[in-house]
C-alpha cells in the first residue's frame, strides 16, 4: 500500500489562529479544547509535524552557529494537558548541544530566599541557544496567586515585573514564545484514568491533581489575567488546543518553525581562505592515496 501523499503546507496561519489578542480580556470558555485545524485527522498531523520538527531543528543548527539570537519557549498548563509530551516530541528534539529543558517546581529553600525571578533569570537561553521552561515564572502569579502563598499585594506588582523581565531577554535577542495547553477538565479526567491503569505512569499520580481540578474557575481566572497583562509582541501567548495530542504538536511545531523562520538566522560568514584549505585537502587525499598505491 502506498503512503497518503498528505498537504504538508497547508494554507492555515496556526500563529494568527492561536495567538492572543493584545490588551483584550481572553475567554478561555469561548476557545476550543480540541480541533482538527487544516488537517484531514491524526495521520495527517503527525507526517505535518514530522517535518516541521525536521525544518526545526535545520533552523535552530543555524541559530546556534551564528551565534547571535536565542529563543525561549515557555509551557504552562492544567496537569496532563501534555508538557512533557510536547517536549519529548517536538521541541526535545533539537540538538541538546543547543537546547535544554528547565522544569519549575515549588521553589528550593535557597530559592524562595531570594525574589522570584532569581531562580528564573539563570535559565535563560545565552546567544544561540534554546530554553524550554517546563513551568515558568508564571507560577509566580498562577499557583501562587489561587493557593494563596503570598498576599495579593506582592503578586499583583508581579505582572509588571514579568514584563520588565520579558523586555530584557527581547532587548538582548532572546524571542520569546509562551504556550498554554488548553485541556477540557473531561480529557484530564480521562488522562488521569489512563494513569491510574497503567503502572508505568503511576509515579505520576499525585492527590494534589485533583485538589487542582476543584480550583479549575480560579486557575482559569488567573490565566485569563496573565494573557492580558503579559502579552507583548516580543512575548507573545498562544492558546493551543490541545484535548487531541497530535494537534497540540502539529500547531506548536508550526509555530515554533513560523518564529525560527522569521527570526532568520544565518550561518556565519568564514574568514578562512577556502582555496587555501580545498588545497591542503587535495594535498593529504593525495598522500594518502599514494601510501595505499
Ligand atoms: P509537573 O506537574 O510540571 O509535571 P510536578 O508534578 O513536580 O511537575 O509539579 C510541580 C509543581 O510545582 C506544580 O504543582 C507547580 O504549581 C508547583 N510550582 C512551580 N512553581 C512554583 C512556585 N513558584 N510556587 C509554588 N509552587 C510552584
Amino acid at each position: 500500500m502506498t503512503e497518503p501523499q498528505w498537504n504538508l503546507e497547508p494554507k492555515f496561519d496556526f500563529v494568527d489562529k492561536h495567538r492572543v489578542a493584545t490588551n483584550k480580556k481572553c475567554s478561555l470558555a469561548k476557545i476550543d479544547t480540541e480541533t482538527n485545524g487544516p488537517f484531514e485527522g491524526k495521520d495527517h498531523g503527525r507526517a505535518f509535524t514530522h517535518q516541521a520538527v525536521i525544518d526545526i531543528r535545520d533552523l535552530q543548527y543555524k541559530m546556534f552557529t551564528e551565534g547571535k539570537q536565542s529563543l525561549l519557549v515557555v509551557l504552562q498548563a492544567p496537569d496532563a494537558a501534555g508538557k512533557d509530551g510536547l517536549i519529548r516530541k517536538v521541541l526535545g528534539q533539537m540538538n541538546p548541544q543547543g537546547c535544554r529543558t528547565y522544569p519549575f517546581k515549588v521553589p528550593s529553600a535557597e530559592e524562595a530566599a531570594h525574589d522570584f525571578l532569581w531562580r528564573v533569570h539563570k535559565c535563560t537561553p545565552a546567544a544561540g541557544k534554546v530554553s524550554i521552561f517546563n513551568r515558568s515564572h508564571y507560577e509566580d502569579v498562577l499557583v501562587v496567586r489561587v493557593e494563596d502563598l503570598v498576599p495579593k499585594s506582592e503578586w499583583q506588582e508581579r505582572y509588571e515585573i514579568i514584563n520588565g523581565f520579558e523586555k530584557l531577554l527581547a532587548h538582548r535577542g532572546t524571542q520569546i514564545l509562551k504556550f498554554y495547553l488548553h485541556i477540557s477538565p473531561e480529557e484530564q479526567l480521562e488522562r488521569f484514568k489512563k494513569r491510574l491503569d497503567e503502572p508505568t505512569k503511576h509515579w505520576k499520580l499525585n492527590a494534589g491533581d485533583y485538589e487542582a481540578r476543584d480550583k479549575w474557575p480560579q486557575y482559569r481566572e488567573a490565566y485569563e489575567d496573565v494573557f492580558e497583562k503579559c502579552n507583548a509582541s516580543y512575548a507573545p501567548w498562544h492558546v493551543i488546543p490541545a484535548d487531541k495530542k497530535w494537534y497540540r504538536d502539529a500547531s506548536v511545531a508550526a509555530i515554533v518553525r513560523q518564529t525560527l523562520q522569521e527570526m532568520n538566522p544565518q550561518l556565519p560568514s568564514i574568514d578562512a581562505d577556502l582555496d587555501e584549505i580545498r588545497r591542503l585537502y587535495e594535498r593529504e587525499a593525495a598522500e594518502l592515496a599514494a601510501k595505499k598505491n
